[in-house]
């Protein structure tokens, strides 16, 4: 064990502290903040150094695409929050994803994951993946048995989000995990809803774990990055395909990311916190049929929460009362009737979002598509921010009475 790893046991001194190389410390400047690398090209001293430079693995002062300073001290700290050797940043949360499966499967692989996945994802799975000769499963991730009945003797990979939107349905990580694990499959679990502080996917044993950098983990709705974190041999290929593809993320986007990392433990107990409270409180107003959040005893799973997240993170969903079309109205009336919380895409910053989901997707699924997705009319995502709780109580107090 280094000097560092006994200090840095609490996940507060981490995220301070654990993007230097302590084992190395008169590599680490001096400087209390980080530098920002912003060279796309690194001179070499000698035509061994030059050498050197081109075939390490990883070396982050060749190139830029290949990787900079300021971004190797963004991935060290990343990595150790998620307790993986290596980690790997894209320019997007859909840069990771996509770099992440076009470097693990190749044509006639076969792929199992969940019919709930972020759009994106959905989309390299429907859509992209078929297309280069990928077979790819879909299942009901409630189910961990349905994860077995689908895999095969060419399943390479099995993917897994959770919770996941917007039902905040649960995915059971351990029992995937071990199942992979007997037949060598490769698994992969987006962390974005939980963040590291409220779920950490390979103490149960799963192989890689992805972010969306763009919600918790920068947290304060001012980048957009992606990271994919696992064992060094495995990050190091999505690293060489990354330089094919080109989703690096720049020196600024790292600098930024980890500037607002320090304070992700913070943030993330406090929106936990938030959206519990939220939860709670609508769970019990009469225009609200259904609160999804995995930390009420009402969650289908929440024996499963209790077996491997901390808390339910910030993000909820409620189910207007009425049939569809009264509940429809009154979630679009809910959403427009808000003053604090703001109406906008996205999650994890230090405001409050809403959106309808529903009104978001009309334009691009059909109503039978949207029920597959388990998207109600009447269902609307609040990602909970940083203001005070019961000023949000209010608000919402007030926008329900409109
Ligand atoms: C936002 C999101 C993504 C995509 O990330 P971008 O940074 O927007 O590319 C992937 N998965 C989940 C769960 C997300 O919420």
């Amino acid at each position: 064990m280094s000097r560092s790893d006994s200090l840095l046991s609490d996940i507060q001194s981490l995220v301070i502290h654990g993007d230097l190389d302590w084992n190395h410390p008169e590599s680490n400047d001096t400087a209390l903040a980080p530098a920002i690398h912003t060279a796309s090209t690194y001179g070499a001293r000698s035509s061994a150094e030059f050498a050197d430079m081109a075939n390490a693995p990883r070396h982050p002062r060749y190139y830029a695409r290949y990787g900079n300073p300021t971004q190797e001290r963004c991935e060290r700290l990343i990595a150790r929050l998620e307790n993986a050797e290596s980690a790997l940043l894209c320019a997007s949360g859909m840069g990771a994803m996509s770099t992440s499966l076009l470097s693990l499967v190749k044509a006639g692989d076969h792929i199992v994951a969940q019919s709930a996945h972020y759009m994106g994802t959905a989309q390299l799975l429907n859509d992209l993946l078929p297309n280069l000769g990928v077979e790819v499963t879909l299942v009901d991730q409630r189910d961990d048995a349905a994860f077995y009945g689908a895999a095969r003797p060419n399943t390479r990979l099995i993917v897994v989000e959770t919770p996941s939107n917007p039902t905040l349905a649960l995915t059971d990580l351990a029992a995937v995990a071990r199942f992979a694990r007997e037949r060598g499959i490769l698994t992969l679990a987006d962390n974005t809803f939980a963040s590291p502080i409220n779920q950490r996917p390979r103490d149960f044993g799963i192989d890689l774990v992805l972010h969306s950098a763009t919600k918790y983990l920068g947290g304060h709705s001012d980048l957009i990055a992606g990271v994919v974190c696992g064992d060094e041999a495995v990050v190091e290929k999505i690293w060489k395909r990354s330089l094919a593809l080109g989703t690096n993320v720049s020196p600024f986007t790292s600098f930024l990311l980890l500037r607002g990392l320090r304070t992700l433990p913070l943030r993330v107990a406090r929106q936990s916190e938030s959206a519990l409270a939220l939860a709670r409180f609508l769970e019990g107003h009469p225009a609200i049929a259904r609160v999804h959040y995995p930390e009420l005893e009402s969650h289908p799973q929440h024996a499963l929460f209790k077996r491997q997240m901390q808390h339910g993170g910030g993000v909820l969903s409620i189910e207007f009362a009425g049939d569809d079309d009264k509940g429809y109205a009154a979630a679009k009336k809910f959403v427009a009737s808000l003053r604090l919380a703001r109406h906008a895409v996205s999650l994890g910053g230090v405001e409050t979002l809403v959106v309808h989901a529903a009104s978001m997707w009309e334009a691009s699924l059909t109503p039978a598509q949207m029920k597959a997705a388990g998207i109600s009319p009447t269902l609307v995502r609040i990602a909970a921010g940083l203001e005070n709780a019961a000023d949000l109580q209010a608000d919402m107090t007030a926008a329900l009475a409109a």
